[in-house]
């Protein structure tokens, strides 16, 4: 497919409908959509627009009841489901606006465990999870666990497990909404930094407003459908000029 290489994910015709009692509801009409690599694309739309339906059928977790997903070139709709899991694994990272930590480990231990799960040898997966932590602030936090941290902290915990694979497609649900808005800033920084030093398609959701401005491109919807969708020229630097960092994390 010759598209595959500059598009990270394209989707045509999109149709998603649940079954409530007797009713059916259309969450997803019709959507076509496509995402960069090295851009973050940002989803914006209210409560219950069909966010997190669309980021689900994108990202191989929710099958659509119409419509194909060619992600990172292959149509991953046809694929059989243990292929699917194993395209999530190797590709997808996700951040979700409830963290998804485990409480009964540590920082290393979330990061550590999803690279093991993908067949990292132990050491490397050590080394790995360490750089990660470090890439996202949390160097001195490597030992503590959820109980033990800020909402801030736990959410680039969670950061830096979806960095640790060095995902071509990062998939943030709402990541910002359980957090003030200067740690809110702090994790659009970090996914806006995944797109641009290290070639990730970011496609982040929300209905945060304050995001709007750390997006090359903001696509909406609204019940189902695709509204708008332009680039955006962007007034804030992509990169601190502190510390700047050429690449994330560990290949
Ligand atoms: P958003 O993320 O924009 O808030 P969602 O994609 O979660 O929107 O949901 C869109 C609509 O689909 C909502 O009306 C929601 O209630 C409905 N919906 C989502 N998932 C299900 C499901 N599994 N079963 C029935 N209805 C659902
Ligand atoms: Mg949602």
């Amino acid at each position: 497919m010759s598209s595959a290489s500059e598009h990270a994910l394209n989707a045509h015709g999109l149709y998603k409908r649940f079954k409530t009692g007797r009713t059916h509801i259309e969450v997803l009409k019709r959507v076509d959509f496509d995402a960069l690599h090295g851009d973050v694309t940002m989803v914006m739309g209210p409560s219950g627009s069909g966010k997190s339906t669309l980021i689900a059928t994108l990202s191989g977790l929710l099958k659509p009841d119409e419509g194909q997903v060619a992600a990172l070139g292959q149509d991953i709709w046809s694929l059989r489901q243990g292929k699917i899991d194993r395209f999530r694994l190797d590709h997808c990272g996700f951040i979700f606006q409830g963290f998804n930590l485990f409480s009964a480990l540590t920082a290393l231990q979330q990061v550590e465990i999803v690279l093991k799960y993908q067949g990292v040898p132990k050491r490397e997966a050590r080394r790995r999870a360490a750089d990660a932590l470090a890439e996202v602030g949390l160097e001195t936090r490597m030992n503590s666990r959820p109980s033990e941290m800020s909402g801030g902290e736990k959410q680039r915990v969670a950061i830096a497990r979806a960095l640790a694979k060095s995902p071509q497609l990062l998939f943030a649900d709402e990541p910002t909404s359980a957090l003030d808005g200067e740690n809110g800033q702090v994790v659009i920084r970090l996914l806006q930094r995944a797109a641009k030093s290290h070639g990730a398609a970011v496609v982040c959701v929300t209905h945060d407003p304050r995001l709007e401005a750390y997006a090359d491109r903001i696509i909406h919807i609204e019940d189902g459908n695709i509204l708008g969708d332009h680039r955006v020229v962007s007034t804030i630097p992509n990169s601190e000029p502190h510390h700047h960092r050429p690449a994330l994390v560990g290949a």
